[in-house]
């Protein structure tokens, strides 16, 4: 195979560079993640040889191994993981296999101030091995792949290009070499061997393979092979300089330790670690179980979402080890999908070694090992303070609430955590314990009404007789609210209920008044035929004339277009046009409905209220043309000759 020159992916560049130019003060972290890819690389290859032993052939003392040279400047860590085929390296180095990266430069380039931001994002993307070019003016990469003969060199100076070439290695695993940037007079020397020793103890200390390097030492001269005068006493020196082999690392699985031997430092690195998230985590739990089934977890929340946190292949945060060995990385089976975003390590000493993903879905062990992590990191969210807890939800509620429809024992608990805006606290969380407290003494049930956004629900007209009897209404923003009240039918006793859908029953409707407008109202709906199923009075305007609503079980305006989005075709349903009697415009159109049937405005302006109605709660009309030209044919006619 002939070398190839290979452009970067754009984001790839763009990735690089925001990394080199936001960076620049925290540089020793590029060594932790480098280990950390090798360790997550000897994790892999542990994994494959549960069942495929073969895999690791004579080489089974795992080892990662750093170099430096201060002369040429270079440093060199490598591995015996599993090491990459020709495909793998350009598949995950050339490019960013994670989808949605487009999005996330996106967003990122629509913030102000990004200089600032910058470190933060990069860690909610984690974009670990890219980091070497914060140090390095150029690096190369050979790496073996597990069951290959032939081992593969990609090289690039970070500049837009890398170039990628059959090559050679002795064993299987991966080598990465930087070729250091110079550095200032008082910069850190990352060829200095304090310098990586401090960075790997401080980073990388608990990686759970051992993190060796080449020291020199002062070693004493054996007596023997000492020069010696002729009382026979030593002359000359003494000691010698002997280069020698150190590991770095305590590789102590921090999880094993008791609590209070651990430091708040210490815990974080751990967790920055197992994430590649390089913020501090804003909780943990760390607990040991004792009794029929033994086992130890360390637990973590993230203080921010990852950028994928909705991307439906993206990798859950717990491993799983037994008795201190590895066994698997993203372990489903221990965490519901609605707390995907936990992260940690379970330690389970009962657990067979050889069990493979398919078989841990019904290990009675491992079901109960998740039931009471659930438990614990339902616990800790409830325990959290007011400050820290919201800022939790702001990150993780949306995925928290999924629980409520997926996960339904647990749905009391959860409805306890979820939070939302209101009418009354736009800028507040409101729990639905905190709503009930606030209610009226009239009022039976929780209100809500689901949209896209705060202020088009603040302003909807569906919540103008709420308002006026001051009734509360839950104000739902996230899709997955729509799917949560769907399963969700009451708290505390009380129901909670829609505020676009059936009858609110807060005003009975006037039958004698209901009877007059009967004939207007079954001449608008034959104009509306294809829209609406039926006319009615509306129990819930107060200033608008017209708004749509559906009954108990029809699908709400929001849910249709969220389905519609995602490319599904909802169910063809029809709505109710509601109309407000007292309105002064519905009082007008009644007397040209009783003096003058055979106006053709009348028809106009059937249309006009339903297009109204639709445009109050964000949705888009049929046909905003014909909607405009009748606006202007009103407006017109309002202004005169
Ligand atoms: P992340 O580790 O977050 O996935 P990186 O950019 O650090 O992102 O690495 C991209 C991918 O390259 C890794 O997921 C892994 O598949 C591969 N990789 C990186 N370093 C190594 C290594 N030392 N051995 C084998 N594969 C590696």
């Amino acid at each position: 195979m002939k070398r190839e020159t290979h452009q970067f992916k754009t984001e790839v560049q763009q990735i690089l560079n925001l990394i080199i130019n936001s960076l620049y003060s925290n540089k020793d972290i590029f060594l932790r993640e480098l280990i950390s890819n090798a360790s997550d690389a000897i994790d892999k290859l542990r994994f494959k040889s549960q069942t495929d032993p073969e895999i690791l052939g004579a080489d089974t003392e795992f080892k990662i191994i750093i170099k430096s040279d201060g002369i040429a400047r270079t440093l060199e860590i490598s591995d015996n993981g599993i090491g990459m085929t020709y495909d793998e390296v350009m598949e995950n180095i050339g490019t960013i296999a994670k989808s949605g990266t487009a999005g996330f430069l996106e967003a990122f380039e629509q913030l102000q101030n990004n200089d600032l931001l910058a470190p933060e994002l990069i860690g909610q993307f984690g974009v670990g091995f890219y980091s070497a070019f914060i140090v390095a003016d150029s690096v190369t990469l050979v790496t073996r792949a597990a069951g290959e003969d032939k081992a593969v060199k990609w090289e690039s100076r970070g500049d837009g290009a890398y170039t990628i070439e059959e090559s050679e290695r002795d064993t299987r695993g991966t080598t990465i070499t930087l070729s250091l940037k110079k550095t200032q007079k008082d910069e850190k020397d990352f060829t200095d061997e304090w310098t990586i020793r401090s960075i790997v103890k401080q980073h990388s200390d608990f990686v759970a393979y051992p993190i060796a390097m080449d020291v020199e030492k002062d070693e004493p001269i054996p007596d023997a092979e000492q020069i010696k005068d002729k009382d026979g006493k030593s002359i000359g020196e003494t000691t010698r300089k002997v280069v020698r082999e150190e590991i770095l690392n305590s590789m102590k699985a921090i999880w094993t330790r008791s609590k209070d031997e651990i430091t708040d430092d210490e815990y974080e690195e751990f967790y920055k670690h197992l994430s590649h998230d390089w913020n501090a985590p804003l909780d943990r739990l760390h607990m040991k179980f004792e009794g029929t089934t033994e086992y130890e977890a360390l637990l973590y929340v993230p203080a921010k979402p990852p950028f994928d946190l909705f991307n439906a292949e993206r990798k859950h945060g717990v491993q799983l080890f037994c008795k201190r060995v590895f066994i698997m990385d993203d372990c489903k089976e221990l965490m519901p999908e609605y707390l995907r975003f936990i992260k940690g390590v379970v330690d389970a000493a009962d657990l067979n070694l050889n069990v493979s993903r398919e078989i841990l879905q019904q290990d009675r062990l491992v079901m109960n090992i998740r039931k009471n992590l659930v438990k614990k990191v339902l616990e800790l969210l409830s325990s959290m303070d007011k400050e820290k807890y919201e800022s939790f939800y702001e990150a993780f509620g949306a995925v928290l609430k999924e629980g409520i429809y997926t996960d339904t024992g647990k749905q009391k608990k959860l409805a306890e955590l979820v939070r939302y805006k209101t009418t009354r606290s736009e800028d507040k969380w409101v729990s639905l314990d905190d709503y009930v407290k606030n209610m009226k003494t009239e009022q039976k049930e929780i209100y809500f009404i689901t949209g896209e956004n705060l202020t088009g629900l603040l302003n909807s007209p569906h919540l103008e007789k709420l308002k006026e009897k001051e009734y509360e209404v839950l104000l739902m923003t996230d899709p997955v609210d729509e799917w949560v009240m769907q399963s969700l039918t009451e708290f505390d006793g009380r129901p909670l209920k829609s505020a676009e859908k059936g009858d609110l029953g807060l005003d009975s409707v006037d039958d004698k008044k209901k009877e007059e407008f009967n004939a207007l109202f079954g001449f608008i709906k034959s104009q509306l035929e294809k829209s609406v199923k039926e006319v009615k009075p509306s129990t819930r305007l107060k200033d608008s004339a017209s708004c749509l609503s559906g009954d108990a079980y029809d699908m709400s305006a929001y849910m249709e277009k969220i389905l519609k989005s995602s490319g599904q075709t909802p169910p063809e349903s029809k709505r109710v046009l509601e109309l407000n009697m007292d309105h002064p415009v519905i009082g007008k159109i009644k007397n040209m409905f009783e003096t003058d049937r055979d106006n053709p405005i009348l028809k106009n302006y059937s249309k006009l209220l339903f297009d109204m109605a639709v445009i109050s709660e964000g949705g888009k009309v049929d046909n905003p043309a014909e909607f405009s030209k009748t606006i202007g044919e009103l407006m017109a006619n309002s202004l005169g000759e």
